[in-house]
């Protein structure tokens, strides 16, 4: 798992849905440096974050969508992409559910088949009828503007900016 600052009990409130509608297509720090902590804690693997703007409704128009590569059909990558979600989900030594997704800025997360969205957290993993892709090989997060702009606490009381990381493999 990543390593997890010790964080008061303060924290942010679950991310409310607001859909990538504009254009603006550079990735957004917030967005780069999750990218950087999966990378370090589970290795080099191909990932994205800008789409072009013709683009459907979506966050990655906007730079604050990262696509990454884990694969639902290997057991140590499904492993480690599950391990991943569990540190980002469970609640903190606080009692605050859900605590890194909120620290983050967490939007919502669809993997393997699965979504989970911020702003209806009381219904936890959902199946994800998404038409096209499953996401079977990549995990995608959205984040809010606050979590994509570095303005929540993971950044403000303790997570901090990582450092930049190789680029991706593919
Ligand atoms: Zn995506």
């Amino acid at each position: 798992m990543p390593r997890t600052p010790s964080f008061p009990a303060s924290i942010d409130a679950h991310a409310l849905y607001v859909g990538g509608t504009t254009c603006s297509p550079t990735a957004k720090p917030g967005v780069v440096d999750i990218k950087n902590l999966i990378i370090k804690t589970y290795g080099n693997r191909w990932w994205g974050i800008v789409t072009s703007c013709t683009a459907r409704v979506t966050e990655h128009k906007e730079g604050r969508a990262l696509d990454i590569a884990f694969d639902a059909t290997s057991y140590t990558s499904r492993k480690n992409a599950n391990d991943f979600l569990y540190w980002l989900l469970r609640p903190d030594r606080h009692g605050n559910g859900n605590a890194m997704a909120r620290r983050l800025g967490v939007m919502y997360v669809i993997w393997n088949a699965r979504m989970w969205r911020a702003y209806r957290p009381w219904l936890g993993w959902q199946p994800y009828t998404g038409t096209s892709n499953p996401h079977k090989d990549h995990i995608h997060i959205s984040l809010s503007w606050r979590g994509a702009r570095r303005q929540t606490s993971w950044w403000t009381m303790g997570g901090g900016a990582l450092p930049p990381q190789p680029p991706s493999s593919s």
